[in-house]
């Protein structure tokens, strides 16, 4: 298994700052307990890296408040462990933000689910070795040569989306991210309940 979980692949420009959009960190926060409480969210402790990470949209079409980089591990998280991306260029592998920490490693993948459509309010993105073996290729799954945090990896959830079932099912299995699955709704309470259904289920 090769873990690429924490490495920044796209142009972090970050301004550090005060946190904002409290409310929503503290929503975040609520649906994280119960993935982080499954396991969906945590560390790959002989590595020292945390794994998963979530997102809510803020208004306008590509601002978005998500996990900041390296938290997987908290039990609890508060808004200093959020950052908004105030703007994505997926093209040119470019993420903007601002925030009390860095954003996420996986903001660009996030970015790429918003831009499917206006009424995607939330994602989230979990590690799990029994949901991903188990789902994959059931589930939508995304083409293994393609890299997660990368901007192919935008066209390929694209495709999925449009052509595989991810726009209906909501949920997806990462192919080329050992272990990954990527959901996204209108809610937050949408968005984690889909990948805990399924992790009841087993
Ligand atoms: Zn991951």
């Amino acid at each position: 298994m090769t873990i690429d979980e924490g490495n920044i692949k796209y142009v972090s420009h970050w301004t550090p700052g005060p946190a904002t959009h409290i409310a929503a960190a503290r929503e975040l926060d609520t649906w994280r307990k119960p993935l982080y409480e499954a396991g969906l969210i945590g560390q790959y402790k002989d590595l020292g890296i945390g794994y998963g990470n979530m997102s809510v949209r803020r208004g306008s079409h590509a601002l978005f408040l998500i996990s900041g980089t390296q938290t997987g591990h908290l039990p609890a998280t508060d808004e200093r462990h959020y950052s908004l991306v105030t703007d994505c260029d997926i093209r040119n592998n470019i993420v903007r933000g601002s925030g009390p920490i860095q954003a996420s490693s996986e903001a660009m993948t996030h970015a790429a689910i918003y831009a499917l459509g206006d009424a995607i309010g939330a994602v989230v993105h979990v590690h799990s070795a029994k949901l991903w073996q188990r789902n994959l290729d059931k589930l939508p799954t995304t083409d293994p040569n393609v890299a997660y945090g990368t901007p192919d990896m935008a066209g390929e959830l694209d495709r999925l989306y449009r052509m595989e079932g991810f726009k209906d099912a909501g949920v997806a299995v990462l192919a080329g991210h050992d272990e990954g699955l990527i959901s996204f709704g209108t809610t937050l309470e949408e968005t984690a309940q889909r990948v805990l259904c399924i992790h009841e289920i087993y």
